[in-house]
């Protein structure tokens, strides 16, 4: 299912080119969607008919030039923990640099496949220069020009073949999977022993079917449910580093394998762009979102009520705000009962199907009411509706001239649908079709 790219090397090599024409496809379909795209390191790529998530680390650290070297080791180490497969790129301009070598030395020792991607080879010359390529002791390399595409299909191949085939569709998990989320201190552990308490209450371990995502199954408080730990969760080690890579490759393969996203955010520090970027994961990958906002014991309730700080959050994360919001104390337990009650029932609204019949009912005269408005002197005709039988909440509208419903009215349709139907927590995707 999951599997996760990442692309490591040191400050312009190409690495983001190359990301970029990784996702550009994909990212071209989910745009003229959502209207949106918040985050340039992180993105959903295909090859092959095989599917994976494709990271690339450089994108987190900004400030090229004086980018320490430490930097980029940790960068690499958390490669290596947290992806499948790791693509290493180096530039055939600069040939091999000291850092190079530092790199390769890291990627040596590992047992997760690497590929290594000579880039900048725009002419048949370069070929020949990428040779010295050998000495960094990875073995056979790939020659790809990021910027023209030129090379990335081969290399493209020797990486799904590394993939595993795709599993059939899942049969739909009767419970529901939580992945508790968030930067590191934002009190994810705490919350999680708070809630599952003493180990009498965990009825069985199911290895994941990733080798790293373990969903333990629980029973508490009369919900049963399961909680995506990874291995990045657990080994949870004194990540001191409190940079947003950092909490946010942790967070990829436990957001991809999870039904529901508890995001945790600290009271005291508020929504920051650490906590936006796992949002926006989430969000990406359409999991439902709960946001708990945790140690509201440490805030002085006569400065900040929960309704304003509330209203803040929701600003951030526009355009979808229709998601609950809880203020919740892990160390003295406060409304933790209420936090995994409001998870179930996300849950159970991603889930929920409209019958077609009611939906029509609904949203014919409402859009009788208020039209599309019309284009170059052309009226849009919308027809009829339906809910996709997708695993996450679908709609397609279907209309004589879709490619003139704009953005705004796209809009429109969502609200009408989140005022109607319980939808909070839950992505929507809406299209409209030719009929
Ligand atoms: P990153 O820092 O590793 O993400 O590198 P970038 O993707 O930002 O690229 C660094 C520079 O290399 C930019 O000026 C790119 O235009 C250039 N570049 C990227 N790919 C190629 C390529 O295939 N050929 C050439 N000649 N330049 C490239
Ligand atoms: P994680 O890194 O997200 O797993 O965070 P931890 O669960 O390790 O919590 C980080 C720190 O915040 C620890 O010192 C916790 O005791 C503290 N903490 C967690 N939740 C709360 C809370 O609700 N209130 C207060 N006052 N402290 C908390």
């Amino acid at each position: 299912m999951n599997n996760i790219v990442a692309i490591v090397g040191r400050p312009n090599v190409g690495k983001s080119t190359f990301f970029n024409r990784l996702i550009q496809r994909r990212e071209a379909i989910v745009d003229s969607v959502s209207g949106v795209t918040r985050d340039r390191n992180y993105g959903k790529s295909e090859w092959n008919g095989k599917e994976f998530s494709v990271i690339d680390t450089g994108g987190y650290i900004k400030g090229s030039d004086d980018i320490f070297e430490g930097e980029i080791r940790r960068q690499v180490e958390l490669a290596i923990d947290e992806a499948d497969v790791i693509i290493f790129v180096v530039d055939v301009e600069d040939g091999i640099t000291p850092m190079d070598d530092e790199v390769a030395k890291l990627l040596r020792k590992v047992t997760k496949p690497v590929l290594l991607a000579v880039n900048k080879v725009d002419n048949a010359m370069r070929v020949d220069d990428a040779i010295e390529f050998y000495n960094l002791g990875l073995g056979d390399y790939y020659t790809i020009a990021g910027m023209s595409g030129s090379g990335t299909g081969e290399l493209l191949d020797a990486l799904t073949d590394l993939l595993p085939e795709p599993e059939e569709v899942e049969e739909e998990e009767a419970l529901p999977r939580f992945a508790v989320v968030g930067r590191p201190n934002a009190g994810k552990s705490s919350f999680i022993n708070a809630l599952i308490g003493e180990d009498r209450y965990i009825v069985t371990d199911i290895a994941g079917t990733t080798r790293d995502a373990i969903d333990t199954k629980y029973n508490r408080f009369g919900f049963e449910f399961n909680l995506v730990d990874t291995a990045g969760i657990r080994r949870k080690a004194k990540v001191k580093e409190d940079l947003e890579f950092y909490s946010v490759m942790r967070s990829v393969r436990a957001i991809e394998h999870s039904d529901i996203c508890i995001l945790m955010i600290d009271a005291t520090r508020g929504f920051e762009g650490q906590d936006q970027s796992i949002f926006w994961l989430a969000e990406k990958n359409r999991k439902g979102v709960v946001i708990l906002v945790n140690k509201w014991d440490l805030i002085e309730k006569d400065t900040m009520s929960t309704r304003d700080y509330e209203k803040r959050i929701r600003e951030e994360l526009q355009p979808f705000n229709d998601v609950p919001i809880l203020f919740v104390s892990a160390l003295t337990k406060q409304r933790l009962l209420k936090a995994l009650e409001t998870a179930v029932q996300v849950f159970e609204n991603r889930k929920q199907r409209v019958a077609t019949s009611k939906l029509n009912e609904l949203m014919l005269p409402i859009i009788e009411n208020n039209p599309p408005p019309a284009l170059k002197g052309k009226y849009i005709k919308i027809k009829y509706c339906m809910q996709l039988p997708t695993p996450t909440p679908q709609f397609v509208f279907f209309c004589n001239l879709p490619q003139y419903v704009k953005e705004p009215y796209r809009r429109f349709i969502e609200n009408k649908l989140r005022e109607n139907y319980d939808f909070s927590g839950v992505p929507i995707d809406i299209y409209f079709r030719q009929k």
